[in-house]
């Protein structure tokens, strides 16, 4: 098959990209490097890197048999810094993609996210819970530029005809995540292997659950094989505090940081944890990798990373 990838040098792209390059695809990445970065494609005959946001106007040429939308800046970080591009690639970076598909007669993929939940008031979150979302937070950039986008995939699908799938992507963690990347997993274990003080903000009481990429990769790829519309979370639905996970983190770096407590971002979910029964029964997929063993992976990578960077 011949796959076009938005975001496919950022983290969770990268990784798809390898993916289908492993099972012999063409893959064409599209990626104005926003947040990814050149260095996490590898050179491969069946390799094409056109450098530009997918908010303007693209063409590509030659047949495309799927347009997989995996652009976006995603950690809390970029919410502050980066809330306009988020907004835009959410929305008409969106329909530029959905354009692709349409013109190429190829289906379509958007990777949305369990922020279209906001602070969750069902617990765990199924793919019928409608959301608890506020619209003016500065979490709602990305929240509502996901929510814009599923709705404007469906629009696509209904009106248009077009052979779209929506994944709802859980807290995803693993090698490439940027040590600068401000999200929990990449601060924590950067923190521990610098010995500097891990930061748990608020009491640490909230809870996450961490999927390694390689599961959300293995989801990706069974869906793509089944005829399905509605959205499906791909997650790891066992929930860990965000203090248990600072001490999981420092045992595993036998590091001697401290763990230090720093104010709550504004609207930060209490609590998130997948319902995976529909995954599990159509995709016949659950995740396989335990957080210690994904850890102490990610641990393995960051330590010559870090090292380069002192
Ligand atoms: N968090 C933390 N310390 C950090 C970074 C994040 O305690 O250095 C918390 C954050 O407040 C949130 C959770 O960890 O409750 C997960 O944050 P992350 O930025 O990874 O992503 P989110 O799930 O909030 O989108």
């Amino acid at each position: 098959m011949r796959i076009v990838i938005t975001g496919g040098a950022g983290f969770i792209g990268s990784h798809l990209v390898e993916k289908f390059l492993s099972l012999d695809h063409q893959v064409v990445v599209i990626d104005n490097l926003i947040t990814g970065k050149s260095e996490n494609l590898t050179l491969h005959k069946n390799l094409i890197f056109i450098e530009q946001n997918i908010c303007k106007y693209t063409e590509v040429e030659g047949k495309v048999d799927w347009v997989m939308h995996f652009a976006s800046p995603a950690s809390p970080i970029d919410f502050k810094k980066l809330p306009i591009q988020i907004l835009k690639v959410g929305s008409s970076g969106t329909i530029n993609a959905l354009g692709i598909a349409k013109v190429k007669k190829a289906k379509f993929f958007l990777a949305s996210t369990s922020e279209v939940y906001g602070d969750p008031l069902e617990h765990p979150q199924k793919e019928t819970y409608v959301g608890n979302v506020d619209p003016i937070s500065e979490r709602s950039v990305y929240d509502e530029a996901k929510r814009f986008a599923e709705a404007t995939t469906m629009a696509y699908h209904r009106f248009h005809k077009i052979d779209t799938r929506i994944i709802r992507i859980f807290n995803t963690y693993g090698p490439r995540m940027r040590p600068e990347d401000g999200r929990v997993i990449s601060n924590f274990i950067s923190q521990a292997l610098t010995n500097k003080p891990i930061t748990v903000y608020g009491d640490g009481t909230q809870t996450r659950s961490f999927q390694y990429v390689t599961d959300l990769v293995e989801g990706v790829v069974r869906l793509m094989d089944v005829d399905f519309y509605d959205p499906v979370n791909l997650g790891n639905p066992i929930e860990y505090t965000i203090l248990d996970l600072a001490k999981i983190i420092k045992k595993l770096t036998s590091s001697n940081s401290e763990i230090v407590f720093k104010p709550l971002p504004e609207a930060d979910p209490k609590r998130r944890r997948p319902d995976i029964s529909r995954a599990k029964q159509m995709l016949k997929w659950e995740p396989k990798i335990s957080l210690e063993d994904g850890l102490m992976k990610m641990i393995e990578y960051y330590k010559p990373l870090l090292q380069l960077q002192k």
